[in-house]
């Protein structure tokens, strides 16, 4: 329980930060605020705002990023195949009682009542059954469908209350003929692959087939590298976990649609679950969704939320998120400065060396890249070392040494922009931008004096530096070496 201080005040923080960007956050300087308390993602959500709106906010983040030398991915999350109401006559929210008939016409109909309001996937009444239920508002209203026909879908309310304009409609055990990516997906891709996004996230994945048709469509938008992040928030995407896992980049526990999908009270074993599998096939998974939720309006967290994110931390997530917390919430640098404390006193913990440990152990599948990858991060748990880091001409390695799950932070040098930022999703991983020399032992000593510049190691120190290539590129020699870092050395550069 007790932490030497001299460990706590060096550690850097392994489990990243990923934060909506909304209407509270949008602005210059609670940016830079939220920069500096820790973001190492921005979420921007597709959901909502306009695409000039999205891009004032990305430049934004670029410049205050490069001000600041920090490396912040930007996750631009696509709406996905969302099921939503419409409009209503003057704007104003409808009374929903129990029992009442209600209309969901996929016809033109922006004057929506509390007898008919407009839905918006026009092959919905085809899709559904008498019997079935649909859930609106995050299922805080039900509705039961008694019959349909080519446009209409006639249901009783089941449950009633306030009805506002767009909310969004769950359809639990329904097989909805819709599929990720949408035709706005596809139009917010292209605008996302313009503005040089670093992640794209995509909702209500089903299927393994819908993660390939967006690799695709990114292909011929001639960003291939960018990284497809699966958001599993459907019944069906559990069913099909393992081979979206195997096609994935990252996958992103939604628990908001999820917990309305299957109930909340089987959000937390299957957040276990995925979560270790995604350890297990080595993709990096974020937890999401009410994290820290009453910090929406009030400046403490809940001891349940706080739990909620260290439980995330020590169950082994790469990476948390925030949502309406810093999106529209009244607390968003107070959320993130939260987040952060709470997950470095995890990371302090016994318990979480032995998460680590025990995620290294258990084996993946085996190729050489992984097996080199295994082999450093276990010297360096046996050397107890500072840091390491390594050299590597694209993110394949620091990535697979990140999912061993390093005792030590990963200094990932690279001399690209877009490597730099998309490193930051990476757990352990801090992405340092810098030069390339071709000769070796000059690479490994710029790389050291960097680090010691930066802050990360000091004399005395046990580090591992490594130049390390994908094995069989181009035989190009994977070189590790270990030193402790000599005070003399140090002193001529200081
Ligand atoms: P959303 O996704 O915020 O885009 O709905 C997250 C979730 O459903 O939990
Ligand atoms: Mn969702």
């Amino acid at each position: 329980m007790n932490v030497p201080p001299d460990r706590r005040e060096r550690h850097v923080r392994r489990t990243k930060i990923v934060a909506t960007i909304g209407p509270a956050t949008s602005d210059e300087g609670t940016l830079r605020e939220l920069i500096e308390a820790g973001v190492n993602v921005a979420r921007l959500n597709f959901s909502h705002g306009t695409p000039d709106e999205h891009e004032a906010v990305v430049r934004l983040i670029r410049r205050i990023a490069q001000d600041m030398g920090r490396s912040v991915g930007i996750l631009q999350d696509l709406q996905g195949p969302r099921l939503r109401t419409g409009t209503l006559v003057r704007g104003r929210p409808v009374i929903l009682v129990d029992g009442d008939p209600l209309v969901l016409t996929t016809q033109d109909w922006p004057d929506g009542t509390d007898e008919k309001v407009w839905v918006s996937h026009p092959g919905l009444p085809q899709d559904v059954r008498p019997g079935d239920r649909l859930l609106i508002a995050d299922g805080v209203l039900e509705l039961e469908v008694a019959r349909s026909d080519e446009t209409d879908i006639h249901t009783v309310v089941v449950h009633g209350g306030e009805l506002g304009e767009r909310k969004g409609i769950n359809a639990p055990n329904i097989d909805v003929s819709v599929v990720s990516p949408t035709d706005k997906d596809r139009e917010d891709l292209a605008r996302g692959v313009t503005l040089g996004v670093d992640h794209v996230a995509l909702s209500f994945v089903r299927t393994p087939e819908e993660i390939e048709a967006t690799r695709d469509t990114l292909r011929s938008l001639g960003a291939p590298q960018m990284s497809i992040i699966a958001k599993i928030e459907r019944a069906e995407a559990l069913e099909n976990l393992d081979a979206i896992l195997d096609v994935s980049d990252g996958v992103m526990l939604a628990r908001g649609d999820l917990g309305v999908d299957l109930g909340p009270e089987r959000v937390p074993v299957i957040q276990k679950a995925v979560v270790h599998l995604a350890a297990q096939k080595r993709v990096p998974v974020i937890v999401a969704t009410q994290m820290l939720e009453s910090m929406i309006g009030n400046r403490r967290p809940t001891r349940a939320e706080a739990s909620d994110v260290a439980n995330a931390v020590l169950e082994g997530a790469d990476a948390v998120m925030l949502s309406g917390e810093t999106s529209i919430g009244a607390y968003p640098v107070e959320s993130v400065e939260t987040m952060d404390r709470i997950i470095r006193e995890a990371e302090w913990s016994d318990e979480y060396l032995e998460v680590s440990r025990r995620a290294s152990a258990e084996s993946g599948s085996d190729g050489q890249d992984r097996k080199i990858a295994r082999a450093v991060v276990s010297l360096l748990a046996d050397l107890d070392a500072t840091a390491l880091i390594v050299f590597s001409p694209d993110d394949q390695m620091p990535r697979m040494l990140s999912l061993e799950r390093p005792t030590a932070p990963v200094l990932a040098f690279t001399d690209s922009r877009a490597l730099y930022r998309r490193m930051a999703l990476l757990h352990a991983v801090q992405p340092q931008l810098g030069v390339q020399h071709d000769n070796t032992d000059v690479m490994l000593d710029y790389m050291l004096s960097e680090a010691k510049e930066r802050g990360y190691i000091r004399e005395r120190d046990e580090v591992v530096v490594a130049r390390l290539a994908p094995h069989d590129v181009d035989g190009a020699p994977s070189i590790i070496s270990v030193l402790r870092i000599p005070q003399a050395q140090l002193g001529h550069r200081s």
